[in-house]
């Protein structure tokens, strides 16, 4: 299944990150942010376990999200603020790294480096921000599933209704989570109206 997010916040936080005057530093922070609130709408359902934990009265039963059987997996470089604000949330998860290189000719990513732990019973928040053919998300949910993981969530930020259509159509099982669906690509296989190239805003390269 995929889910749009209907959070106006979230909305707000996206059209921040259209504007040109947003610099690459507040880019970076608002990715960072919209990446909190969509990681809580991703486990608003997730099981919990009781767990006992000492509170100021005594020992307490709690329901907790088993948080050391997530696995943050960013797709770099694009994904590397949502990594960041999501383990301002969630510290004691796991993190795992892809790192893909979109051919801008063909518009295909090319997986050159990984970095995963064991992902055996683990659920990866696999985190792109830009679902534009879905291309690099298929790549990085195929890898993910090589590797054994359990269950995949993608946390996205902005994608193509035909890029989401593309990923949801490949793995059915993935879970998508993402704050905004643009109309159309454009020619390049950019997202329209789209928000530019995501790695470059956040990192101050788009010169
Ligand atoms: N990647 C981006 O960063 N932006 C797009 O619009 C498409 C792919």
């Amino acid at each position: 299944m995929y889910k749009e997010s209907s959070n106006v916040v979230v909305k707000y936080l996206v059209n921040r990150l259209r504007d040109v005057q947003t610099t690459s530093n507040e880019f970076r922070l608002t990715v960072e942010e919209i990446a909190r609130i969509m990681v809580s709408e991703a486990l608003n359902d997730y099981p919990t376990v009781t767990q006992n934990i000492n509170t100021w009265q005594g020992p307490l039963d709690v329901q907790m999200i088993e948080v050391q059987k997530l696995v943050l997996v960013p797709i770099l470089r694009a994904g590397e603020p949502m990594l960041t604000g999501i383990l301002r949330t969630l510290p004691y998860a796991r993190s795992g790294f892809l790192a893909m290189k979109r051919d801008e000719q063909t518009a295909q990513s090319r997986l050159f480096y990984e970095n995963i732990p064991n992902l055996e019973d683990k659920t990866v928040l696999l985190l792109d921000p830009m679902v534009a053919t879905g291309g690099s998300l298929i790549d990085g949910i195929e890898y993910l599933k090589s590797k054994n993981a359990k269950k995949i969530i993608s946390i996205n930020i902005l994608g193509s209704q035909e890029g989401v259509d593309a990923v949801q159509k490949a793995y059915p099982d993935v879970d998508i989570f993402i704050a905004q669906i643009d109309p159309r690509l454009d020619e390049h296989k950019y997202i329209r109206p789209g928000l530019g190239d995501a790695g470059d805003r956040a990192f101050n390269t788009n010169d």
